[in-house]
């Protein structure tokens, strides 16, 4: 395989000051404990459940989850209920990197039936797997789920609706585009879509060759600095006919439905994303296939993503912390897309009865909320001037909400057991409770 996060460096990893990008946990340390904090007021509210499994998916340097597990031991019964941490990986050399900081360097990866394991710093069996579906899931189970910058990094697809008209004869579903080619409809097949094709159809984004001379114009990057990026040999190039998938995503919700009269609607879809948010809600509140008597546990889900809209154009390249085509270098650059969290929240609530959704609410006011400004000013307490001072810029940073600031873009979404929408979690408007 060869994807992005599972490449072989000669040197260090994709984050940091040298890597391609640099993620909240690794700006500061409050900001796992305070997600860890978040999991403790759940756990408690929810009348100190045990079968605890501590589940993080897309874990990078494994730093959110170190920090997470800091806060977490100051609660001794919580950590005693902990079974087990499940650290959902897809990247070999991510999870040595995850090993050495959880379980220390010299700690061994032993074989376990559905990955690798080692015991942490603090007596917790750590549990590697490359699938949230590999983790053990049985009813008494109380799952603590959490992700961070993983939904922006699965694949999406494009589509844009277009106008029926009887001079873009490529408008009428008479063909489908599969990987195989350009497939004909029978006759039968064209006579009954033929009054569909008098209304807009989706189309969909596709990967093509660039035409010789294809330059980087469409992003931020300077012209001086275009030539330093090689060639584009690949870009995004509207279908020329239905495709298998513009034939049934964009059918799958209202809200994609109610763009699609209007042509030249964009929208994107990930279809994984909501894959892996059913398998989340189902593990906490149960489904019509795994019955659950009792919903038990939560999940935090933290990404940059739309508010309300569905995400368009979002599709970026980053490298070297500059935006790239995202169609450059194959497997060398970091692909990410914004997320649709209300996408994410219908895809829960449709899977599960057992749960409820709160937010997205911006990471500024969640963060705020869970008390970061007083845990940063207790932890530079007594530090000399110029650590206190990197400790105050490093959390401004996290709860910046100028335009682009991570405070506004980051958004926090909660998924935990239905209660009638009387208990709001923490950080989301409610008070600690238990
Ligand atoms: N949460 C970390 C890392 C975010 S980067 C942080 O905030 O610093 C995305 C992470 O998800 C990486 O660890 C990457 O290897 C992992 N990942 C990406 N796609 C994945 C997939 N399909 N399955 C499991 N892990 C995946």
């Amino acid at each position: 395989m060869g994807g992005y996060y599972t490449q072989a460096r000669t040197e260090g990893d994709v984050f940091g000051q040298k890597g391609d990008f640099i993620t909240s946990p690794e700006i500061s340390q409050v900001f796992g404990e305070l997600i860890g904090i978040w999991f403790v007021a759940e756990w408690m509210a929810q009348g100190r459940p045990k079968a605890i499994e501590l589940i993080e998916i897309g874990p990078g340097r494994g730093t959110l989850m170190d920090d997470m597990l800091r806060a977490i031991r100051n609660f001794k019964p919580m950590v005693n209920a902990i079974e087990a941490v499940y650290m959902v990986e897809a990247s070999p050399a991510l999870v040595k990197k995850q090993k050495n900081l959880l379980c220390g360097e010299d700690a061994e990866l032993n074989e376990h039936g559905i990955g690798h394991t080692c015991t942490s710093k603090h007596g917790i069996p750590i549990v590697w797997t490359e699938n949230i579906r590999f983790v053990p899931s049985t009813p008494e189970k109380t799952p603590f789920i959490v992700a961070h910058e993983f939904f922006d990094a699965l694949p999406i697809h494009a589509f844009e609706s277009v106008a029926a008209s009887p001079d873009e004869p490529a408008a009428q579903p008479i063909s489908i585009q599969t990987p195989t080619g350009v497939h004909q409809l029978a006759p039968e097949a064209v006579a009954k879509k033929s009054s569909a094709a008098k209304t807009p159809q989706w189309r969909e984004l596709v990967v093509s060759p660039a035409p010789p001379g294809a330059t980087h114009e469409d992003m931020k990057t300077p012209m001086s600095e275009r030539e330093l990026y090689p060639p584009l040999e690949f870009e995004l190039t509207r279908a020329k006919a239905s495709t298998p998938h513009s034939l049934y995503l964009p059918e799958m919700s209202e809200r994609y439905k109610a763009l699609k009269n209007t042509p030249g609607s964009l929208i994107e879809i990930s279809p994984e994303s909501h894959v892996y948010m059913a398998q989340i809600a189902e593990r906490i509140g149960g489904s019509a296939q795994q019955s659950k008597e009792k919903p038990k546990g939560a999940a935090l889900i933290l990404d940059y993503g739309t508010h309300e809209t569905i995400p368009i154009n979002s599709l970026r390249g980053i490298k070297n912390h500059r935006r790239v085509s995202p169609l450059s270098e194959p497997g060398l650059v970091d692909l990410s897309a914004d997320v649709d969290f209300i996408g994410l929240a219908q895809a829960a609530l449709k899977t599960s009865e057992g749960v409820e959704v709160y937010g997205p609410i911006e990471q500024g006011g969640f963060l705020l909320q869970m008390g970061i400004k007083e845990r940063a000013e207790q932890l530079a307490r007594g530090k000399p001037q110029e650590k206190a001072k990197s400790i105050e810029g490093a959390w401004q940073r996290l709860i910046d909400r100028g335009p682009s600031g991570m405070g506004k873009v980051y958004k926090a979404l909660a998924v935990v057991p239905e209660s009638g929408g009387r208990r709001r979690p923490v950080g989301f408007g409610g008070d600690i409770q238990g």
